[in-house]
């Protein structure tokens, strides 16, 4: 249940940005309205991208006031704007209280994919990734993580983005009611109407959020796996030690023989990084690992940020991996590095954050886990 902000303060208005369509219906019927407001007003938002009520002029003009009055449509303030050479843009936006988040539109041929932020900061710590550096400061809320989405269709205009990934700053199965009520509203065809397939979800690997996932969004999931033993994904993963290769295996199996999964795969994203784990073994080991589970695999090469210990592997490398695991019958793609010269590519998304809590050297997590 969502619990509302004005409970807590009758006063504060509520924020429609983040109401998905049931949670909408529910905050009209409340109020002695019909439910067909809401998809009314979700097609103003979000759809059309008004968020002034008195612009909602199919609503009767008693009932823009009162939504005035009582409700906001909170949007996300530009911080800055970035475009690299190759298309890919960056947006860095700045929330109420201050903090700051990055969203990354990426271009290409066939496809314009978003990848949108979860959290302020992350709290998971993994070895390789610069947002980890920054330490967690909050959940965004589902109007946070939509508001991401509203603001990057709102410059692009229609038809730019047909795929939404949560693979930005954060841990989105850390977040997961906002994450899944902001799902809903993406692939709502009132409001942004991604198809199912094109919205996915990235995980480290919270093993008890992946099943609950399943039941209850239509969402794709991707798993950040890139290791192959325990031992290694330990030290790279440090949720890892929470939920080992063999609960992570096991719980994406279930994930994806579930009713709304059907005929899809998962996504293995798999960054390379130079000398630990993109060995022929560890690409055998990967073929082991995946037999059972209907898969694509994403090679990450290792994108550099400022102190970080590893290198990405020479081409050559990155080929021959990817060739084992293509003759193993695995469709298997190597990313390529977007947008890296605004420090827009994966891993390198760092906003501004004001921690609360900072990762510590030994790789444990800086929150309590469910
Ligand atoms: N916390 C979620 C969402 C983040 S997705 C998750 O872990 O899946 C961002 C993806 O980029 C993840 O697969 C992450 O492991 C990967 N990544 C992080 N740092 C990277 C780096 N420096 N180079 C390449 N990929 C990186």
């Amino acid at each position: 249940m969502k619990s509302t902000p004005a409970l807590a303060n009758p006063q504060a208005k509520i924020n429609l940005m983040g109401l998905d369509r049931r949670a909408l219906e529910g905050f009209f019927v409340e109020r002695g309205e019909k439910p067909f407001r809401a998809r009314q007003v979700l097609k103003w938002i979000h759809g059309r991208g008004i968020v002034d009520f008195e612009a909602m002029t199919d609503l009767s003009k008693l009932l823009r006031e009162r939504l005035s009055r009582t409700a906001e449509i909170t949007v996300l303030k530009e911080a800055r704007s970035q475009k690299s050479a190759d298309g890919t843009r960056k947006w860095l936006l700045e929330l109420a209280d201050g903090n700051r988040i990055e969203t990354v539109f990426i271009p290409e041929a066939r496809r314009g994919t978003l990848c949108v932020s979860s959290q302020v900061g992350c709290a998971l710590n993994c070895a390789f990734c610069a947002t980890a550096r920054q330490g967690f400061s909050r959940n965004l809320t589902a109007g946070e993580i939509v508001a991401q989405v509203w603001h990057a269709h709102r410059i692009l205009g229609d038809g730019h983005i047909s795929n939404v990934v949560l693979m930005g700053m954060g841990e989105p199965l850390l977040n997961f009611d906002a994450v899944v009520s902001a799902l809903d509203l993406m692939m709502d065809d009132l409001a942004y109407g991604f198809a199912k397939r094109r919205v996915t979800v990235s995980t480290a690997g919270l093993v008890p959020a992946i099943l609950r996932l399943g039941q209850q969004s239509d969402a794709s999931l991707a798993v950040s796996l890139h290791a192959t033993t325990d031992a290694l994904r330990n030290e790279l993963v440090p949720i890892n030690r929470k939920y080992p290769l063999a609960q992570l295996m096991d719980a994406c199996y279930q994930f994806i023989h579930m009713e709304r999964q059907k005929g899809r795969k998962i996504t293995w994203e798999y960054v390379l990084l130079d000398g630990v784990n993109d060995s022929g073994e560890d690409a055998r080991r990967l073929i082991k690992l995946l037999s059972n589970i209907p898969s694509k695999i994403n090679l990450i090469p290792f994108n550099r940020f400022e102190g970080a210990p590893y290198r990405c592997p020479p081409t050559e490398r990155i080929a021959r991996f990817q060739a084992i695991l293509q003759e193993a019958g695995f469709l298997t793609t190597v990313r390529k590095t977007r947008g890296d010269d605004i420090d827009a590519a994966c891993g390198q998304l760092v906003g501004k954050v004001q921690a609360k809590s900072r990762p510590r050297r030994e790789y444990k997590l800086a929150v309590e886990l469910p």
